[in-house]
């Protein structure tokens, strides 16, 4: 058995580190996106593969027998080609996969499929947006350049944001719930826009917003090919062949 993680996540993390203690033969993989990616507990390697086939000339140079997608729910392109790699390769796939935030009474929620959606739910009229969705989707707000977008990146960009007003937070999660009443309060924050990644690091924006009464226009993951998920690592180590309740 030797096992890859697609990586780029807390649960990833903590994921290697259960491996790591099982034992487990196995190589965690980075895309390359953050300038100063967490150490993880198993050997590491960082980039991109090189497309679908790529990945499965890598599954066959480093005899991997078992494939976990443990990328962000919105890595669509890395877990697509994970799916097309492990079948032409004939390697077991698992996605750890958190589930969806669901709406809690005092919501207020609009639900939008993708990004183009999510532009064209704001308003027309100048608003104060938090736009938490990372650094790679910004280019298609500034058909509204209206707004004031408050911006929070895991890094400083390395190129000229693609919107004219803008305020820049750099921090890596997980945020608290004060946090995230406070930046919304000092900003005048009017709307709210999130994708639906799930887990508890960047929820804090959804109760703060709950309590400040503000919409959030929460983007639908994006559809992804049938393949196995389980939500805990536990059951990931299950597949594996290793009972987590035995212990590492
Ligand atoms: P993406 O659009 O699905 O992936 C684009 C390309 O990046 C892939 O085709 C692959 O390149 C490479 N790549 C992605 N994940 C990789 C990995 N774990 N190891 C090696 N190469 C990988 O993904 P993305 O949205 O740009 O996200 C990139 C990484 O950041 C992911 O690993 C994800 O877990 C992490 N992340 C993303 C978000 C987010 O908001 N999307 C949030 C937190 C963390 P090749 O085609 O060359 O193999």
């Amino acid at each position: 058995m030797r096992a890859l993680i697609l990586g780029g996540t807390s649960d990833a993390g903590r994921l290697a580190d259960a491996i790591a203690r099982a034992r487990m033969d196995a190589i965690y993989s980075y895309a390359g996106r953050t300038q100063d990616p967490a150490a993880q507990a198993l050997p590491t390697r960082i980039g991109g593969f090189g497309g679908m086939s790529g990945l499965a000339d890598f599954i066959r140079r480093e005899r991997i027998s078992h494939v976990i997608d443990a990328t962000h729910p919105f890595a669509a392109e890395m877990s697509r080609n994970a799916v097309a790699a492990c079948a032409a390769t004939g390697t077991a796939l698992i996605a750890l996969e958190r589930p969806p935030w669901t709406r809690i009474s005092g919501d207020n929620w609009i639900d939008v499929a993708d990004i183009g959606a999510a532009v064209a739910a704001l308003p027309e009229q100048p608003a104060c947006v938090f736009l938490a969705i990372g650094r790679q989707h910004l280019a298609p707000f500034s058909v509204k350049p209206q707004h004031a977008y408050t911006l929070r990146l895991v890094d400083p960009p390395d190129r000229p944001l693609p919107l004219p007003r803008t305020d820049l937070i750099v921090s890596r999660g997980p945020f608290t719930l004060a946090d995230d009443r406070e930046l919304m309060r000092s900003r005048d924050i009017g709307y709210v826009v999130a994708r639906n990644a799930g887990g508890s690091g960047a929820r804090a924006k959804l109760d703060a917003a709950r309590e400040l009464g503000l919409p959030v226009i929460m983007i639908a993951r994006p559809d992804l090919p049938e393949r196995l998920r389980v939500d805990s690592i536990d059951d990931v180590l299950a597949w594996l062949g290793h009972d987590a309740r035995l212990g590492a």
